[in-house]
């Protein structure tokens, strides 16, 4: 998609901190960290919002999981605990179009979200 604010970042057009790559997902710092540990995984593919996922998207899909699973591992999160978030639309404050998992860590998060 050309006027993709995340395909720009996994061409490099836009310059982000780039933690992990590989050949079906990208991983980076989020720009306004909400934690000590930031990261949004985002499938090399455009998938616009999880309402676009389809059957042929599944493995790219828990590819996200097991791959922010893993950096949460090696940031030393994974016994305290950690949290994995994909917002879908408006309502749920999706603001960039681009479907992405968040992996919030390092303080205690409440719940439910506000
Ligand atoms: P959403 O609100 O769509 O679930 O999450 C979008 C996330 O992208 C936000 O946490 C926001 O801080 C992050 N973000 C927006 N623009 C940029 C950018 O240009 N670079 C990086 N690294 N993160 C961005
Ligand atoms: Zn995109």
């Amino acid at each position: 998609m050309s006027n993709c604010l995340f395909c720009k970042i996994r061409d490099g057009q836009i310059p982000s901190k780039i933690v992990y790559r590989d050949d079906v997902c990208l991983a980076f710092e989020d720009i306004n960290p909400q934690a000590p540990t930031h990261v949004l995984f985002i499938p090399l593919k455009h998938i616009a919002t999880v309402n676009d996922i389809t059957m042929e998207d599944r493995e790219t899909v828990g590819h996200l999981y097991t791959a922010a699973a893993k950096l949460a591992k090696e940031r030393g999160h994974a016994e305290k605990g950690y949290r994995l978030v994909m917002n879908c639309n408006a309502e749920a404050g999706q603001t960039v179009f681009h479907i992405h998992l968040h992996l919030v860590a390092g303080r205690p998060m409440g719940w439910p979200p506000g």
